[in-house]
């Protein structure tokens, strides 16, 4: 059968960090030139539309997973605020009730109702209610590879979370015969999950990384026997710190004499706490209680705005408390147990930064996780 003739192939592996990748090796004989991109404060929510536009959340407007908003799609949830909190807390609950929202209001985006209360649900609102791995995910102005895609009309496929590695990959491999796509791009979340649960495993997270090397590697083999050219690219959104210690910020809080709801709002996040106030008096009392911790620190607007995580309307949060390396606030509206490994501190630490691998040399180098959109773009020319 005659070769088809040019195909990109581009592998997003949620929490593949550069440190990591090193170490193990990882994807160097299918992607040889690597590179160390530093990523954006926050979480997946925050990397991956600034991979996917080539732009920081300020500029493309996605930082949180959640934003404080007058009007949110989960206003009608705070009803179940008087459910027991035995139901309410309950995964398999909360699971399908998830379900039932996203059929409801049609959302194709990520999101989770983690344990966040139901009475916060009139105040914050999802950011993310479209799939990003589409096209006309964002804002008018802000355009992703896809719609890049769309407007210069080429053929494209993608898979986001909503698909398992394995169903990827083989959809992909059965895809790639017919000949008719010419950019593809499969992201996993696979790395990331393995990683939450088991990063201080050293063996089990080298079989793992192994294991998932090995079915992409072959897929791209089999790409090489139908097309003559097959440009690869492998990259991540960020790293995984292995957990090292708690903090119970919800406790620190309720020995603040304010009311939380009145006084104050607080989003705990895994990694960080978000604030914003009624009153002058209750931001003087937050930031004197939390100055006296040494378990994290006080972000001031001029760190948010270096990181590109500055909103003018503070709809992420007036003040951002951000926990150092490998501390998680716990109990969270994340969760109540402490993962093995999590992501969001600080982008300098070594174990932040993600990576880019390819199967040609990438010029300028890519050093930030929005080039990997540049880098994308550049494989279709
Ligand atoms: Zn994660």
């Amino acid at each position: 059968m005659a070769k088809g003739d040019r195909v990109a192939l581009c592998f997003f592996v949620d929490a593949l960090g550069w440190e990591m990748a090193q170490e193990h090796g990882t994807f160097r004989k299918v992607a040889p030139h690597a590179y160390r991109q530093r990523t954006v404060l926050g979480y997946s929510c925050a990397a991956q539309p600034t991979i996917l536009t080539g732009m920081m959340p300020s500029e493309h407007g996605h930082w949180g997973m959640f934003y404080r908003s007058g009007s949110s799609a989960l206003a009608p949830l705070r009803t179940m605020r008087f459910l027991p909190p035995v139901v309410t807390g309950h995964r398999r609950f909360r699971r399908r009730l998830l379900q039932w929202h996203r059929r409801k209001t049609g959302f194709t985006g990520y999101y989770n109702f983690y344990r966040i209360p139901f009475e916060l649900f009139s105040t914050f609102d999802i950011v993310e209610k479209k799939d990003i791995f589409a096209p006309a995910a964002f804002d008018p102005g802000v355009s992703s590879i896809f719609d890049h895609l769309v407007s210069e009309g080429v053929p494209f496929r993608s898979w986001s979370w909503t698909s398992g590695l394995d169903r990827s990959l083989a959809e992909l491999e059965s895809e790639l015969r017919e000949k008719r796509t010419r950019f593809y791009l499969l992201y996993t979340p696979h790395i990331d999950g393995f990683l939450h649960g088991k990063v201080d495993d050293d063996s089990a997270v080298a079989r793992e990384l192994a294991m998932v090397e090995d079915k992409i590697a072959s897929v791209i083999e089999r790409a090489k026997e139908m097309y003559s050219q097959v440009d690869v690219l492998i990259y991540s959104d960020h790293g995984m710190l292995k957990t090292t210690g708690t903090f119970d910020l919800m406790g620190l809080m309720r020995n603040v004499e304010l009311t939380p709801g009145r006084d104050y709002t607080v989003f705990y996040d895994s990694t960080m706490a978000r604030f914003w106030f009624s009153h002058d008096g209750a931001r003087a009392e937050i930031v004197d209680a939390l100055s006296t911790l040494d378990c994290g620190a006080l972000l001031t607007d001029d760190d948010l705005k270096s990181e590109g995580v500055y909103f003018d309307d503070h709809r992420f949060g007036e003040l951002v408390f951000l926990m150092n390396p490998g501390v998680l606030v716990l109990p969270s509206h994340m969760g109540a147990q402490a993962p093995k490994g999590m992501h969001g501190f600080t982008p300098e630490h070594p174990d932040s930064y993600a990576v880019i691998m390819s199967s040609s040399e990438l010029t300028p180098a890519p050093t930030h996780i929005r080039h990997s959109f540049d880098a994308m773009k550049s494989l279709l020319g």
